[in-house]
């Protein structure tokens, strides 16, 4: 992974590479795992140590981290080996022990980006400090709750922010473990542009074979960092043991990652045309999933006429359907004819699905 000179608020500040690398396992387990992981990562493109000390479980049961004594072991991380550390908080005592201890970064996780309660009980603790504070995105895709995330942070005067986009919890069965509905972070990055955008992969993914083609996506739209878990032995890891990488595999991964480093008469050009091209892809992409959720209703509908008895075609309904989108379509700016062709073209993909289901003699 080359270097790019583009820069962006604080990663400015305190002099920190970009794009900006953390790494290191989901969950601290023991002094020896947090230290054999820093020490593997030290010397790569890795500059910032992740290892969650207390972990947010959806469900009891599960390994909920080891609490503060894990803060000691983050300080030997930095001692050793000069990486900086960061780790979650949830609420002010997390934030109190952390600055403590010497945390160089914290984040706001997931599920307490949801809760402006918790939320504000950091930003008050926090009030004034100098800290890096990253604020993942809330688990549910709700830009304002996110948004919203900055603006109490910032009304504590707290300057150095940063975003991580983890992608979004949903009902449907998908290949994510959460959904990366990439406008969303691309909407809040052109919103704020000087605050640094990170993508974490590994729970975008929830497994360890997107998390290349994800990061090298995050990269090709700009954002400003990576933070990938890492885990000597991913298989054993006490949490999210699916999405975690070798350090080994993370050095060839940041070696072969294409980081766009653009030349003055270029930049514009170039970075703006990929990012665009990543854009159209990501939307071409939710055309083609829109469309075979379409035709899976189809589906539907068709079993429940051959059920009834009722003719496939009904030229009333498609009269209808195509009304209304004339009309959306005309709100939007597109033309009647492009919409008429599409619509067509649907339809009859429509109807050929329906009659797929008709049980064949
Ligand atoms: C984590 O980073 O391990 C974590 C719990 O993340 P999230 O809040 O994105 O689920
Ligand atoms: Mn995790």
């Amino acid at each position: 992974m080359e270097n790019s000179k583009q820069m962006r608020g604080w990663l400015d500040n305190f002099n920190l590479p970009h794009p900006l690398v953390i790494a290191g396992p989901c969950s601290a387990e023991t002094e020896d795992q947090v230290l054999k992981i820093a020490h593997e990562l030290k010397d790569t493109d890795v500059t910032v140590f992740r290892a969650g000390v207390w972990k947010p479980r959806t469900r009891p049961g599960n390994f909920e981290g080891v609490g503060a004594i894990g803060l000691k072991w983050l300080q030997k991380v930095k001692k050793e080996t000069q990486l900086l550390t960061t780790t979650e908080v949830a609420n002010k005592h997390h934030v109190n022990l952390a600055l403590e201890h010497d945390v160089d970064i914290l984040w706001i996780g997931a599920r307490t980006t949801v809760n402006p309660f918790m939320v504000q009980e950091i930003a008050e603790a926090l009030e004034n400090t100098e800290k890096i504070v990253l604020i993942k995105n809330p688990v549910n895709p709700d830009i304002s709750l996110w948004l919203g995330g900055l603006e109490r942070l910032y009304a504590a005067n707290i300057k150095n922010l940063g975003l991580i986009h983890r992608g979004f919890s949903t009902y449907d069965k998908t290949k994510y473990r959460n959904i990366p509905e990439w406008q969303i972070p691309i909407e809040v990055q052109k919103r704020f542009p000087d605050i640094p955008l990170i993508c974490d992969p590994s729970h975008i993914a929830g497994r360890r074979d997107l998390i290349f083609q994800l990061s090298q996506l995050a990269l090709d739209l700009s954002f400003d960092g990576l933070m990938i878990e890492t885990h000597f032995d991913p298989d054993q890891a006490w949490s999210d043991a699916k999405q975690q990488i070798t350090p080994e595999t993370l050095v060839r991964y940041m070696k072969e990652l294409k980081m766009k480093k653009p030349t003055y008469h270029e930049k514009d050009y170039r970075s703006e045309l990929e990012k665009f091209r990543s854009e159209i892809d990501i939307l071409d992409e939710q055309i083609v999933s829109l469309l075979n959720k379409r035709m899976g209703v189809s589906a539907k509908i068709g079993q429940l006429k051959y059920d009834n008895d009722v003719a496939i075609l009904q030229p009333r309904r498609w009269k209808e359907v195509l009304g209304n989108m004339f009309l959306e379509a005309d709100e939007r700016g597109l033309s009647k004819e492009f919409i008429m062709r599409v619509f067509k073209s649907i339809h009859q993909e429509s109807i050929n699905h329906q009659r797929n289901e008709i049980p064949r003699p």
